[in-house]
């Protein structure tokens, strides 16, 4: 079924409490919004990094890495004009590496097809890799002004309380009754703004587990505060299930250079460059490393002999917890396997920071 014809699990409201609410909005956004550097123009292309950074992180990580991106790649066709590995080392430590990628292949595809113009038509916006129904609206209406609904995290949260629709959010009717409302509420001009200031208060005053609702412009309208739900909505998503894992790394070392492995398509930090790294099964230390040298081996080619621990790092990649070993590697014998598919390299510890590697990667690299 689609979005559109969804019913409606409860009624919108009506258009005098929409402008109400729409007037309570921007006045307090006036006041309130942050002065943050994507805001400082409506320039698309910043617009847009802006927007792909900032999911699923935080505004406070983004900004550094805002400013130098921006400046790196002051425009589409700059970023369409670098190189891959130079976007990823200026993405790193923000995760989510897969966004940097299709936003180095948008920027391409819009110098082509666009000829390097951020296109304004929703269909052509939302042709473009890595951009959804919630980034085109993001750009289209802060950047142009365009009559574009958005719903992402802050807005959800936002409009259920609202609403006190106490349903699950993501599901079908939910998503079918937030979408209507995010269109419904928009005004006729200043439709960017107006988003923004959906954001913003979603971030600031309406938030996760403790709504500052004593200080909420829209307090008056607002019917989980009315019911006294605003801390029981929306309804709380079921925990992670957590996987643990056992994972090695080597630093290699040769002639005083270390080996590095582009990693492969498809996988955990594509296009990211990685000390040999492999899950491991075997119970005890011993077996460990007899398994991690083997590895090594039919990899690379090489002959290594394996030297102590350097370090142990735990981290968290999406659904799994990782116990990283980070072991010393002599290369004894063997020439790198060059029909391998995935690029190998030697180099000075020196050369390591022009190379984007995950976060571990980079912290097993000041040991190099
Ligand atoms: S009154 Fe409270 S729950 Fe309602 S929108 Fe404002 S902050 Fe959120």
């Amino acid at each position: 079924m689609s979005r559109e014809s969804t019913p409606l699990p409860i009624a919108l409201p009506d258009a005098a409490w929409r402008a109400r609410f729409r007037r309570a909005l921007l006045r307090w956004y006036a006041r309130a919004a942050r002065d943050l550097p994507w805001r400082r123009s409506r320039d698309p292309y910043r617009v847009w990094v802006s927007e792909i950074m900032l999911q699923q992180t935080q505004v406070t990580t983004v900004e550094p890495y805002f400013n130098r991106f921006v400046r790196a790649f002051p425009t589409v066709k700059a970023l369409a004009r670098a190189d891959e590995s130079r976007v990823l080392r200026l993405w790193e430590g923000l995760g989510y590496y897969r966004r940097a990628r299709q936003m180095h292949q948008a920027a391409q595809a819009i110098v082509e097809q666009h000829a390097g113009r951020f296109p304004r038509d929703r269909d052509a916006v939302r042709a473009l890799p890595g951009i959804g129904r919630y980034t085109a609206g993001a750009i289209l209406s802060i950047a142009f002004d365009a009559r574009e609904p958005i719903l992402e995290a802050n807005t959800i949260r936002l409009f259920c309380r609202v609403l006190a629709y106490d349903g699950p959010p993501h599901a079908s009717q939910g998503q079918a009754l937030l979408w209507a409302m995010a269109e419904r509420v928009l005004p006729r001009r200043e439709v960017g703004r107006l988003n923004q200031a959906l954001m913003e208060l979603g971030s600031e005053v309406c938030r996760n587990r403790t709504p500052q609702c004593d200080a909420c412009p829209v307090e008056a309208l607002c019917e989980a505060r009315r019911r006294g739900l605003e801390s029981q909505i929306p309804r709380p998503k079921p925990k992670p299930v957590f996987e643990y894992r056992h994972e090695a790394a080597v630093l290699i070392r040769r002639r005083g250079c270390v080996l590095l492995i582009q990693r492969p398509e498809g996988g955990r930090w594509a296009g990211l460059w990685d000390f040999p790294r492999y899950a491991l099964d075997a119970e005890d230390d011993t077996r460990r490393r007899a398994e991690l040298v083997e590895h090594v081996r039919r990899q690379t080619g090489l002959t290594i002999e394996l030297g102590s621990r350097l370090k142990t790092i735990r981290h968290g990649v999406t659904r799994y917890r990782i116990t990283l070993e980070c072991y010393e590697g002599r290369c004894l014998s063997g020439r790198l396997n060059r029909g391998h598919n995935r690029p190998m390299r030697w180099l000075h510890p020196a050369e390591l920071d022009d190379y984007p590697l995950s976060t571990t990667g980079r912290k097993l690299s000041r040991l190099a």
